[in-house]
């Protein structure tokens, strides 16, 4: 990233040269391959298979990973770059990407031992399997410690038992980092994780949810039953799966603000492409006040919800902390999707209801944004704690 000064009046943020041949890269090739398919997958409910060895191909399941591993070697603000174009096509291509690259790869990668890297990452950063992330349970969604899976060390195994629900891949992925507890009575300290192989004996995937939108993102209960996972498949020390999935979600709110972008972006395009084309009472209806408030308030929004991603992106790129920014990009950026969208509907009037727009899609895409990988009340209640620490410190 990179400062530069422009003619039009002061110094401007801009992407690098490389971050914008990305941008240029993914959305012709979201545009070119994904386009044609976004409203069939939608309506059927159907995961995009397809369209896996094809961002494989360029690198866009492990775009955060070294080439050695099998990725891209690519920066936070190219993945948040990319992130946005796949999810101004296709919010589901853009969370099938987002949870292989952010919830499985990044940890695998930062707490993964060589072998491991080598056995367990390298296949699905290459895009030859995917991977998923369970950590949500039937009594640990927003209290994600409170996790009721137990792994019981059994010689060099540990036998996991217990339910996740809402697994994104769920059904596809081959690889699993699951989190479970190897003693409740020490809390989060007792939460261990690690990769499981769904094609151990003693996994149970349910059948997809049917969900108001992301159709084509897979969705499902994975439960473990006396599932034998190997000691070498633990991911870091045990009792430090807390601290990893904690660490994994601030990069993974990155993804889920660049998606929320991407919904946000395309449903400002749509908008002004529609307000220019529709005529009522003899004029476009682009030149209604009420119009244009409406645009001014989508400009802005996407404005302020990239801005935000790309600080958070930038922050992690520079090894900084940036748990508090990927909780404000994700908090303002999945409010302003649904916002965007919502405007967007409004603006289409009765067309914007109907499925043959694709603004309406946006509209049930956007929702997910403010739930997965910790709503928006949650979000706020990150901030929240850190803006009360700001306070207590001075007094300190
Ligand atoms: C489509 C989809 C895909 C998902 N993908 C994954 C995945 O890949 N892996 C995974 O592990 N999980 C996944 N999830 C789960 C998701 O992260 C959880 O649904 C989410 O964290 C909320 O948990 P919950 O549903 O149990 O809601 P709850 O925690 O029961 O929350 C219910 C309501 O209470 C509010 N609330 C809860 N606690 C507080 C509090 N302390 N203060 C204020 N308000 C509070 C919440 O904000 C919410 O409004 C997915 C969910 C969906 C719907």
């Amino acid at each position: 990233m990179s400062t530069t000064v422009t003619t039009e009046g002061g110094p401007r943020f801009r992407l690098s040269d490389e971050q914008r041949e990305i941008r240029a890269m993914v959305r012709e090739f979201a545009e070119a391959e994904i386009g044609p398919i976004a409203a069939e997958i939608d309506m059927n409910h159907r995961f995009p298979e397809e369209s896996i060895p094809k961002m494989a191909e360029l690198g866009l399941l492990g775009m955060i990973v070294p080439e050695q591993y099998g990725g891209a070697g690519l920066d936070y603000v190219s993945y948040a770059v990319a992130i946005e174009e796949l999810s101004r096509v296709c919010a589901s291509h853009g969370v099938i990407a987002s949870v292989n690259n952010s919830l499985y790869s990044y940890p695998v990668l930062t707490y993964g031992t060589e072998e491991q890297k080598q056995r367990l990452l390298k296949p699905v950063a290459s895009g030859q399997f995917l991977g998923a992330y369970c950590l949500t349970e039937p009594n640990a969604g927003s209290n994600a410690a409170n996790q009721e899976t137990t792994a019981v060390l059994d010689g060099d195994h540990y036998v996991l038992n217990g339910t996740k629900l809402f697994v994104t891949n769920g059904g596809p992925a081959r690889y699993l980092i699951v989190y479970a507890s190897n003693d409740r009575s020490k809390g989060t300290r007792g939460i261990s994780a690690f990769v499981v192989d769904a094609e151990t004996p003693g996994v149970k995937k349910g059948k997809p949810e049917h969900k108001l939108g992301i159709h084509a993102s897979d969705t499902r209960e994975i439960a473990f039953v006396d599932c034998r996972v190997p000691v070498a498949n633990r991911l870091g020390p045990e009792g430090q799966g807390y601290k990893v999935a904690l660490d994994t979600l601030a990069g993974g709110r990155i993804g889920i603000a660049a998606q929320a972008v991407g919904i946000a972006q395309a449903s400002l395009e749509a908008s002004q492409r529609y307000a220019q084309e529709r005529i009522q009472f003899d004029q476009p209806i682009a030149n209604f006040p009420a119009i244009q408030q409406m645009l001014a308030d989508m400009a802005v929004e996407v404005d302020a919800a990239r801005l935000l991603t790309y600080r958070a992106s930038f922050l992690r790129d520079q090894g900084r902390p940036h748990a508090i920014e990927s909780s404000m990009a994700k908090l303002y950026a999945s409010e302003a999707a649904v916002k965007c969208a919502d405007l967007a509907v409004q603006l289409h009037g009765g067309y914007g209801y109907l499925t043959e727009y694709k603004v309406e899609r946006f509209y049930r895409d956007a929702k997910i944004c403010t739930i997965y990988e910790g709503t928006s009340e949650i979000q706020k209640m990150v901030i929240a704690l850190n803006v009360l620490k700001q306070f207590e410190e001075p007094r300190a």
